[in-house]
């Protein structure tokens, strides 16, 4: 089994045929799909699709990009949902910042807030975080060692795939291996591949985001976890069912699901 563990399937992409993609995702393996949240306008679908399916579990947060939405009592109706098994994806982004280095900063700052603050709600109900880091390994490093994150632990995106992150795996993060990794020019993940403890790995889409080949271009789907499964497999040449079963298996573990 593998377990799509970031996947945004409350996208109005998938509005049309989400059975289809669930359907052609199973066939194909797929056991288990976490919803992040990222802009709160979707929650409420993602816990509709969370509860139509029993395969499916959401998180609630907000990406950098949709901060301004950050609404903490909002969030606190849904955290005791049987299905909601994580915060976020909440993080930093700098990958768009623009205007004056003031304005930067002052937008950097506010990023910082809404994090912490999803951190913090993420301690206060012991739940794990989705953590989304672009062009911010530093900052969100030093904001989840300094409010001490570690006390829930979570799954770090690969975006930039930081060595400097890698030392998180000691903190409880794992770490979200998604499409890029098939990208012909993917070679900071491939070179950070090897180092991520096997027991910290899992398996992402961020689909309807960052289609892996042969498919890029199209939307994403959880169905494509198996290209990234089976590259995994040849770059660690480790057993594709191997590769499977330690990755489901740290993300049961991490979102505590069985
Ligand atoms: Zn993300
Ligand atoms: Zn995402």
């Amino acid at each position: 089994m593998i377990i799509d563990t970031h996947v945004h399937l409350d996208d109005e992409r998938y509005k049309d045929d989400l059975d289809e993609v669930l359907n052609r995702a199973r066939e194909g393996g797929v056991g288990r799909f976490i919803i992040p949240g990222a802009d709160p306008k979707n929650l409420k679908r993602a816990v509709e699709i969370a509860q139509n399916n029993s395969d499916v579990y959401f998180a609630i947060g907000v990406h950098p990009y949709d901060m301004d939405a950050f609404d903490a009592l909002e969030f606190e109706k849904y955290i005791n949902h049987p299905k909601c098994v994580a915060i976020g994806e909440c993080g930093l982004d700098y990958f768009r910042l623009d205007g004056t280095d003031e304005a930067k900063d002052i937008e950097k700052k506010r990023q910082k807030e809404i994090f912490i603050a999803q951190i913090e709600l993420a301690k206060k109900y012991k739940k794990p975080l989705i953590v989304h880091i672009r062009d911010a390994s530093r900052d969100s490093k030093e904001i989840l060692l300094n409010y001490n994150a570690a006390e829930v632990g979570g799954v770090l995106h690969c975006y930039n795939a930081d060595e400097e992150l890698l030392s998180l795996a000691n903190d409880g993060f794992y770490f979200g291996i998604g499409g890029v990794l098939t990208f012909s020019n993917a070679k900071k993940l491939l070179h950070v591949l090897p180092k991520i403890p096997h027991d910290k790995l899992l398996i992402e889409t961020d689909g309807p985001y960052l289609t892996p080949s042969p498919h890029r271009g199209e939307r994403n789907e959880p169905f494509y976890t198996t290209f990234v499964a089976k590259k995994i497999s040849e770059l660690l040449e480790i057993p594709l069912e191997k590769i499977e079963n330690i990755t489901s298996q740290n993300a049961l573990r991490l979102f505590d699901i069985s």
